[in-house]
């Protein structure tokens, strides 16, 4: 039998027990205890080569920089660049682990909208594919820095195109109301004002991000259709010809593979939690409007050579990642007088481990991974163990932005092993 949690080739199970690329992911835990992060190498290859796809069938120059900020362990990373990723890094910390886990600086992009003159300094020295500059006061330190080190620096501009998205309000970045880029007037003065045989910056592009978790096609359409007025603009108005344009990431990760398993969540929760984005599709509409719209503007050949940039992290990494806990206590809750009780169980993985499931009220679907053949229909509130209220499973404030309870087989235990799915992106990342 194959349950709609399964992903083929990599996550499955055998004599009712979950396996993850074959292996027994209970046994795992015994090896090491829990809480245990799991990854599969498999799953990493598998979602760079469906990007990869993507592209060959728009028909584009893709470059794939996996946003590093998802999970820069350095196993992973060494993973993402043997699977043909490029890279991209929001810090300099990020940087360093890029560059140490064998990525060529030509392979490396970085973002951010507080960037250091150190961490400046060190990406200029690297030589690095293109530093982000997010405000003309940060292309103004890019160029101070290059200038004192007699280097020239990578450059593209990213933008605040005024996009909206349907996800959670804290993951929207291309709003004018969101802290990132600058304004495309702005970006056409920087073409301007620093030349092409500008001695300190060599500014080659332009960025833009709608978001995280962004669920539907129409946003990166309008991105895509964004970046084509702002490159036809730039020709138009400067006489400068972009090497590259960068649609940022936010590619979304189906959440509730199984949403039987998603209990009492408020259907607006289910849209941004099971979405699936066909990107291949995506690029071949958008990529295709935007050479018809050239050809008609007469300036066809810029768009023939333009090489598209791409900043999956979610995409990426969140389902090739579980996290197994263990639950280590069990206790019984009246709900009020003839209303029943609650079954309560205290699992080892709290919001340290997960922080999005505090933060953004982030859905985990939770298997109980030796007993996967049993039916998941009996309700628990699960909760976390730090001496925090608002370590639970649940949403305390009664918004259902995640359900109030759990469907797991009936009487789970102490020592019974839950294996907590697509919890590869921000988790490890947030922790420290
Ligand atoms: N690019 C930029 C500039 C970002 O800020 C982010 C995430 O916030 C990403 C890419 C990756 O987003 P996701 O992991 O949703 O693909």
């Amino acid at each position: 039998m194959t349950r709609a949690w399964e992903i083929e080739g990599f996550l499955g199970s055998s004599d009712g027990r979950m396996t993850m690329d074959g292996v027994d992911v209970s046994a795992l835990a015994d090896d090491f205890g829990t809480p245990l992060f799991i990854f599969s190498e498999r799953r990493i290859a598998s979602n760079i080569e469906r990007l990869q796809n993507a592209g060959e069938k728009a028909g584009v120059r893709l470059k794939i920089c996996y946003a590093s900020k998802a999970n820069s362990n350095t196993g992973i990373l060494k993973a993402v660049r043997a699977a043909g990723s490029d890279i991209e890094v929001n810090s300099g910390g990020e940087l360093f682990k890029a560059l140490n886990a064998g990525f060529s600086p030509s392979q490396v992009i970085f973002n951010g909208t507080s960037k250091t003159e150190r961490e400046i300094s060190e990406a200029v020295t690297a030589g690095i594919y293109a530093i982000q500059a997010d405000s003309i006061f940060e292309l103004e330190r890019i160029e101070k820095v290059s200038l004192s080190l007699g280097i020239r620096a990578n450059v593209s501009l990213r933008l605040v195109p005024e996009i909206r998205s349907d996800t959670l309000h804290g993951l929207q970045t291309a709003l004018l109301t969101s802290k990132f880029g600058m304004m495309p007037d702005e970006a056409v003065e920087a073409f301007r004002r620093w030349r092409e045989d500008d001695p300190a910056l060599s500014i080659r592009g332009i960025h833009l991000h709608i978001g995280s978790q962004t669920p539907d096609a129409e946003p990166y359409l309008e991105a895509l259709q964004v970046l084509y007025k702002e490159v036809a603009r730039i020709r138009k108005e400067t006489g400068r010809r972009v090497a590259h344009v960068n649609l940022g990431g936010g590619f979304p990760v189906n959440y509730l593979r199984d949403p039987g398993f998603a209990g009492r969540m408020a259907d607006s929760q289910k849209k941004l939690f099971a979405s699936e984005l066909d990107l291949g599709e995506v690029l071949s509409r958008g990529w295709k409007e935007i050479l018809g719209r050239a050809e008609y503007d007469g300036i066809g050949g810029i768009f023939q050579d333009l090489e598209l940039l791409i900043e999956p992290g979610r995409n990426v990494i969140a389902d090739a990642g579980i996290c197994v806990t263990t639950v280590e206590n069990r206790k019984t809750r009246p709900l009020g007088a003839g209303q029943g009780a609650d079954t309560w169980l205290f699992t080892d993985a709290g919001f340290n481990i997960l922080l999005s499931m505090e933060t953004y009220k982030w859905y985990y679907q939770i298997v109980a991974a030796e007993r996967v053949n049993e039916p998941h229909a009996t309700p628990y509130r699960l909760a976390g163990p730090l001496c925090d209220g608002g370590d639970v499973y649940f949403d305390i404030e009664g918004k259902r932005r995640l359900p109030d309870h759990r469907l797991l087989p009936q009487g789970i235990v102490p020592g019974d092993v839950l294996a907590l799915l697509n919890c590869g992106a921000y988790s490890i990342a947030q922790m420290f």
